[in-house]
């Protein structure tokens, strides 16, 4: 069975075509600039990288094209499009009502055009993507995956924020959570690692990237999360605030005379590791800043690894006790030290990670951190969203 995995963004498209028999993927790629010129690169295991500057008027057009370079004689993975057997497409939010991965019609794709006033980023590009998947291809089961679905399972008490309750009820104003997927694929490879069902095991995953999240999830269900509202609360990100003191933005709106767009945009685009290192978004750059001696830089970094410890901290609460942590994403997977500093005092919690594998053991695989005699298990996972999302297309396919 060979699943096309389509992750839509506002200008740029990322596409996956899985072989679901071996697990493979047998050809990737992304298309960029949409909208305003266009490029793509097109890759196959073994094969050298493609890449051609051309003109994406829309969302259409990039997949169109990549429809045309998955079949072609030349560059091409397949023969025709009837050897691909569904598509799976990455969608954000998934409002109230979409809780689950599932095959997608005119009903579903009504109520996603629905709740773009609540997901006005990501809302529209995702549409845009289904609508040409249904376009080019159709007929072709059409999934689609939640990143906010992973947690339909929060209680009322985790996703409820105690403001007047009517702003629940007239806008959907509640903790959404994001990065599901992620998290999902993660929890799932640390059953198989550790070894034990989900049902038995407390975990704590850490996605660590531009965008930052942490989740907990007891006995597989997800429990909370630190993403809300939008992806904006929780940990301080490359550009983002993460969670502050609300009036914060309302006295900056006033003394600074922002408005709401301007408040938003600093929040958004010019805070978190950026705003307080001045340096960069970039974990990297900040950590080359800091270990220079550049004070601010350090103190990103001193608030980024604090944060994340206290929401570990304030999650092993939340479920009376931890048996897997994990870190996930491009700084959970690549910071060394990062790591080194969120699970340094962390005895108290049963979190130990064995220094010389953490700072050495190899890059882009799974990875057991944990030190001898820790009562948590900690691991470095790879995530994989797109992999998952094929799973669950394939799993609806064959229900
Ligand atoms: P996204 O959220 O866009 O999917 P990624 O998960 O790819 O992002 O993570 C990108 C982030 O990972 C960047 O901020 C990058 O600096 C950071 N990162 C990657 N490698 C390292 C590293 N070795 N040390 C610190 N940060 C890193």
């Amino acid at each position: 069975m060979k699943i096309l995995v389509i992750n839509a963004g506002s200008s740029s498209l990322k596409y996956q075509l899985f072989d679901m028999d071996t697990g493979d993927v047998i050809a990737k790629g992304l298309c960029e600039k949409i909208g305003i010129g266009g490029a793509i690169t097109h890759k196959r295991p073994g094969k050298e990288d493609y890449h051609e500057e051309v003109t994406f008027r829309d969302h259409d057009d990039a997949i169109a094209l990549v429809l045309k370079l998955l079949t072609d004689p030349t560059l091409g993975v397949i023969a025709d499009l009837s050897e691909i057997d569904a598509i799976g497409n990455r969608v954000a939010h998934g409002g109230e009502k979409l809780r689950r991965s599932m095959l997608v019609g005119d009903e579903e794709i009504n109520y996603l055009y629905s709740i773009v006033p609540i997901n006005p980023l990501h809302g529209p590009p995702a549409i845009k993507g289904i609508e040409a998947c249904r376009r080019l291809m159709p007929g072709k089961p059409l999934a689609c995956v939640f990143d906010t679905s992973f947690y339909a399972t929060l209680p009322d008490y985790a996703y409820i924020y105690p403001i007047p309750y009517e702003y629940y009820e007239k806008y959907q104003v509640r903790r959404y959570g994001f990065h599901g997927t992620s998290h999902r694929y993660v929890t799932e490879r640390a059953e198989a690692l550790v070894g034990k069902p989900l049902s038995e095991l407390k975990v704590i995953t850490c996605h660590l990237g531009n965008g930052s999240s942490i989740t907990a999830t007891k006995y597989g269900k997800a429990v909370d999360t630190s993403m809300g509202f939008t992806p904006q609360e929780g940990l301080p990100m490359g550009t983002r605030s993460g969670s502050i003191d609300p009036t914060v933005v309302t006295y900056l709106q006033r003394v600074e005379g922002l408005s709401p767009e301007e408040a938003d945009k600093m929040l958004n685009s010019k805070s978190g590791l950026l705003g307080v290192s001045g340096v960069s978004s970039d974990g990297r750059e900040v950590w080359a800043a800091a270990n220079e001696g550049n004070a601010r830089a350090r103190l990103a970094i001193d608030i980024l690894a604090y944060d994340i410890k206290k929401i570990i901290g304030s999650y092993v609460a939340a479920m009376n006790g931890v048996d897997v942590l994990v870190f996930t994403a491009g700084i959970g997977e690549n910071d060394r030290a990062l790591r080194a500093r969120v699970c340094a005092d962390m005895e108290y919690l049963g979190i130990a990670i064995n220094e010389d594998v953490n700072m050495n053991g190899p890059r882009g695989k799974e990875l057991e951190l944990t030190a001898e005699g820790a009562r948590v298990k900690t691991f470095v996972i790879p995530t994989d969203e797109e992999y998952m999302i094929a799973l669950d297309t394939q799993r609806l396919l064959s229900k």
